[in-house]
Parts: structure tokens; C-alpha cells; sequence
């Protein structure tokens, strides 16, 4: 076994049924990287929870994943600009009931916003998408800690951005917002280390081919980018058994 801090989840192999038995749950699990992910985690054998806003999205994800004959999934629909205390107690209470436990925990859904200067942007923008990447994955988070707590060995994996560990000129809320993730999870991991099995780490998935990323870069040659089922390994072994011990840590997807 890897120690700790020679960590990287980038040298992970997949395994088969590396995940076997446990639950995990995916938000933005639609569309992009997530539903890759979730494809790649249901395909290690684990039970998938998939968040995300579009009943019909989710639903084609369900269908992939139920023709894959590995892991099964489940769909929880949470819209996490519009959710309040009661959608989320809703949530947690559901997956209790049904799994007992949460062995993993990928915040995965974010929203760009808008690429300007912080003396033209709308404030309102701003609001809402600090809301979406960060004010919903902290109450997620805390509504989901019982159900962490029940685990024997469960992860929290906050998805990252190179722009929220190092500032860059236009990119306004969205790197405002990976920077409070950052933070997050770092606050989390000092927490809960120590006191309970519970890991907590971020991943920056690096230029990946998906819709935020087009929206970002409209002009950019697509064939260059990572395909987002290339880059599951790592999430998986941020997610699965081979990264115990590993926490408070800021990892990347792809080698830059
Ligand atoms: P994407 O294709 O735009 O997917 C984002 C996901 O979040 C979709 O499933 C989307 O749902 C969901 N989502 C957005 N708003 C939501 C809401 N209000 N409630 C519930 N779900 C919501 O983006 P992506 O590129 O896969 O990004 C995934 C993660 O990687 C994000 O955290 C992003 O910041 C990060 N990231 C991406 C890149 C890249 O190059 N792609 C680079 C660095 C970091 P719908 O399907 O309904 O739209």
C-alpha cells in the first residue's frame, strides 16, 4: 500500500469491482464529468446515487448504468439552486433508509457563471453561482454527515479548478467559489481527522471536453481536450479503499 503521502491518484490503475459494496453519491451526475464518473464508479460494482436537476438526464444516466449490469443506481432529483432545508433532510433521510450508510460523497455540480472583471460583474450572478458551487455543497455536506458517519471507511471529494488555487484574471465567481471550496474541504478534512474514517480531499479534473468547457472556451480545438471517461481512474481511487489515510489533500485529474 501507497503511503499516504506519496499519494497520487493519477498512477491508479482500475481494478475490477474496486468499489464493490459501496455507496456513493454524485451530484450533477447528468451530464459531463460527473455522469462519467458515475458510469465508472457503477462499472467498479458501487451503488450510485445520481444527483442532479433533470429527471430526464438522469433517467438516460440510470438507463446506461442499469445496461452495464454492474452496480446499480439510484436517482435522487435535487435542483441545488432552488433546494431548501427540506429537500436536502428529504435526501439524507431517503438514503438512510435505504443504504443505512454514504461511503462516498463527490461534489461534482458547479455552474460557470460568467467570464468578466470584477468591476463589470453582476453581482446577482455572483451570488447564485457562490450558491450553487459552494452554499449547496456545504449543506449537502452537513445533512449527509450522519450517513458519512455510519461508514467504515467513507470519502468526501470536492471538485476543484486550477483557477481556485491560483487566482486568474476574468474568472470572477467561478474561481472565487473553487477557492471556498478549497477551504471547505480543508476545514472539513482538520475536523474529522483523527476522530472518524472519513477522508476529504479536493480534485482539479483539468481541461476536460464538456459543456462548461466549451462555454469558457467557445473557440478552442475540442480533439485537445481530455475526454471526461478518460479521466475517471483517479476519482475512483479518491473514492475506493486505495486512498485510506489520505486526507486534507488538494489532487489533480490529469498531469498538466
Ligand atoms: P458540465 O458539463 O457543465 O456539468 C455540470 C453538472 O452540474 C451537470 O450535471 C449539471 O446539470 C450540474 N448542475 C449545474 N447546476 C446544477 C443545479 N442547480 N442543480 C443540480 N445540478 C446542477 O461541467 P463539467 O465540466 O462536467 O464540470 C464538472 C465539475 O468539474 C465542475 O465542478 C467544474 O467546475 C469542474 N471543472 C471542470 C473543468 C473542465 O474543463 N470541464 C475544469 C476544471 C474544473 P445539467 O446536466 O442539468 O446541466
Amino acid at each position: 500500500m501507497t503511503a499516504p503521502d506519496a499519494f497520487d491518484p493519477r498512477d491508479y490503475q482500475p481494478k475490477p469491482r474496486a468499489l464493490e459494496g459501496r455507496v456513493i453519491l454524485i451530484t450533477g451526475a447528468s451530464s459531463g464529468i460527473g455522469r462519467a464518473v458515475a458510469l465508472a464508479c457503477a462499472a467498479a460494482h458501487a451503488n450510485v446515487v445520481l444527483v442532479g436537476r433533470s429527471a430526464k438526464k438522469l433517467d438516460n444516466v440510470h438507463a446506461e448504468i442499469s445496461a452495464l449490469g454492474a452496480g446499480e443506481a439510484s436517482i435522487a432529483q435535487l435542483d441545488l439552486e432552488r433546494a431548501v432545508a427540506k429537500d436536502y433532510d428529504q435526501l439524507a433521510d431517503a438514503l438512510l433508509t435505504r443504504f443505512g450508510r454514504l461511503d462516498g460523497l463527490l461534489h461534482n455540480a458547479a455552474i460557470l457563471g460568467t467570464l468578466s472583471t470584477v468591476g463589470d460583474y453582476d453581482v446577482p450572478l455572483f451570488a447564485r453561482v457562490m450558491h450553487v458551487n459552494v452554499t449547496a455543497a456545504f449543506a449537502l455536506t452537513q445533512v449527509l454527515l450522519p450517513a458519512l458517519k455510519q461508514s467504515a471507511d467513507a470519502r468526501v471529494l470536492f471538485t476543484s479548478s486550477s483557477v481556485g488555487r491560483r487566482g486568474r484574471a476574468y474568472w470572477g465567481a467561478y474561481a472565487v467559489s473553487k477557492f471556498a471550496i478549497e477551504g471547505l474541504s480543508q476545514v472539513l478534512a482538520h475536523e474529522l481527522e483523527g476522530t472518524t474514517p472519513i477522508s476529504v480531499n479536493t480534485i482539479n479534473p483539468g481541461a476536460t471536453r464538456t459543456a462548461m468547457r466549451r462555454a469558457a472556451y467557445p473557440s478552442e480545438d475540442l480533439a485537445r481536450l481530455a475526454t471526461p471517461e478518460s479521466i475517471t481512474a483517479p476519482y475512483i481511487a479518491l473514492l475506493g479503499p486505495v486512498s485510506r489515510g489520505v486526507t486534507g489533500r488538494a489532487f489533480d485529474a490529469q498531469r498538466l
